[in-house]
Order: structure tokens, then C-alpha cells, then sequence
């Protein structure tokens, strides 16, 4: 990328980063939290690594791939500094080479996987921070625990040693209207509530991950800690990859 580029880039980056960030920072006031206590996680899976590159400098330090290969491979090309989040399905054969690198995954999803992640963070012996997803909307071909196996991941989960679950994550269906979507998030809450009490210790559920670029400004104002946003920052700028 030539610098010609490389500023017109950076420019229109941080544009669309000051006005998605007034919209969390309002999104925050309406529902009296603060600005704080919502992080912005830049999925960056659309986009070359050279363009996610510019992010740390704009302030963007939490990056988001929903492909496994995909965050190994940026990971290696950007700075040590920035934080990667693991959004998409994690096949257990990836495991080996992801925790190494991701700072949380969000789409823990499987008693099966939850067993892998944890056997295999003792052979590395780390701790693995983790979020479970959970499929509110029920629609069959999505990935996540259904709300009604919480008996059988609660059992799992007090015989964890290594990995930490610190919340919960969901997907709410593309809708052409984001107050569609606000059940699924107000679900998700109840759901984090009715189920703190019964976590072991070590665990808890601080964070909800929920919140895409149709509906980031819903989330938020139903207590989403974390906001997953590809296109609304990188759309248009693929073709420059
Ligand atoms: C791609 C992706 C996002 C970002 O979605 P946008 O609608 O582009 O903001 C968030 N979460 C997951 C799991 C994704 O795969």
C-alpha cells in the first residue's frame, strides 16, 4: 500500500470511527450506562491485514476474526499489543494453535468444545477466558447452547480448571428493523441474570456480547458489554485488499 493510500485509509477510518463511537456514547446515555463500560470489538474479517493494521494507532485495540485461520494469520502480521477476540465456531482441531493467541472467545458453543478448550489450556497451561453462546432466537441453523440445556453446562462448567466462562454471547437475527432484535438481547440479560447466582466460583457472567452493525445501538442499551462491528467501519474497503 502506497502512503497516498495508506492516509486516505487511515483518514476515512477514523471518520467512521468518531461517528460509531457517538453513536455507543449516546446509545450509553439513553440507558444511563457509562461509555466504559462498553468495549468495541473491530471485526476485521473482511478487510486485508495491512488495512486492520491501522487500527491499534486510531485506538482500536480489540480485534475481532470469525475464522480461526484467519485470526492466526493477522495476528502474525499486526502488533503484540492488540487484543483478539475469537467471534465465530471454533472447531476443536483449532484449538491447539488459537489459544495461544486469542485474548477471549466468544463462541464457546459445545459441552464437547468447553472440554477440549480446558484439557487442552492445561497442556499449554494457560487459563482460557471464555464466553458461552447461547442461540436465543432459535433458529436451527445457528450456532450456541439453546437456553434449556443450561442444567447440562452448569455441570460442565464446575469441572473446569482451566478455562474461565466470563459471560455470554448471542447473535440476534438480521432484521430490517434493529427494534426487532431487542427481545433477543432483553433474553439474553434475563437469561445472565437468572444463572449468575448459580456459577462456580471462578466464574461469572460480567460480559454480554451481543450487538453487530444492524443492531449495536439496541444492544447497548440492553446491557451488551461488548459490541462485535464489521461493516459499519469496513464496508467498501475490501476491494482495497
Ligand atoms: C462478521 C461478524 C460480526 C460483524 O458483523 P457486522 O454485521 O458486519 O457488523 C459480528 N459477530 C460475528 C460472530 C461475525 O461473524
Amino acid at each position: 500500500m502506497d502512503s497516498a493510500t495508506e492516509s486516505r485509509l487511515r483518514e476515512t477510518l477514523a471518520e467512521r470511527l468518531k461517528l460509531v463511537d457517538a453513536r455507543i456514547e449516546a446509545a450509553c446515555q439513553r440507558s444511563g450506562r457509562k461509555r466504559s463500560e462498553v468495549t468495541l470489538v473491530a471485526v476485521t474479517k473482511t478487510i486485508a491485514a495491512e488495512i486492520a493494521g491501522l487500527l491499534p494507532s486510531l485506538g482500536v485495540l480489540d480485534l475481532g476474526e470469525s475464522r480461526p485461520q484467519e485470526l492466526w494469520r493477522k495476528s502474525a502480521l499486526l502488533p503484540k499489543q492488540v487484543r483478539w477476540h475469537q467471534v465465530g465456531h471454533l472447531q476443536r482441531n483449532k484449538i491447539e494453535a488459537t489459544l495461544p493467541l486469542a485474548h477471549l472467545i466468544h463462541s464457546v458453543d459445545s459441552i464437547r468444545l468447553l472440554k477440549s478448550l480446558d484439557e487442552e489450556a492445561g497442556k499449554q497451561n494457560r487459563k482460557v477466558e471464555v464466553l458461552l453462546e447461547i442461540n436465543v432466537s432459535g433458529e436451527v441453523n445457528k450456532h450456541g447452547f439453546r437456553p434449556d440445556e443450561n442444567a447440562e453446562f452448569m455441570k460442565s462448567i464446575f469441572e473446569l480448571k482451566n478455562v474461565h466462562v466470563t459471560g455470554l454471547m448471542t447473535m440476534a437475527a438480521l432484521e430490517a428493523d434493529p427494534e426487532q432484535c431487542r427481545p433477543t438481547f432483553v433474553e439474553l440479560r434475563r437469561l445472565r441474570d437468572q444463572w449468575t447466582k448459580q456459577m462456580p466460583p471462578g466464574h461469572h457472567l460480567t460480559r454480554l456480547s451481543m450487538g453487530m452493525t444492524n443492531d449495536f445501538e439496541v444492544a447497548i442499551e440492553e446491557g451488551a458489554t461488548l459490541v462485535r462491528l464489521g461493516t459499519v467501519l469496513f464496508e467498501g474497503l475490501s476491494e482495497t485488499q
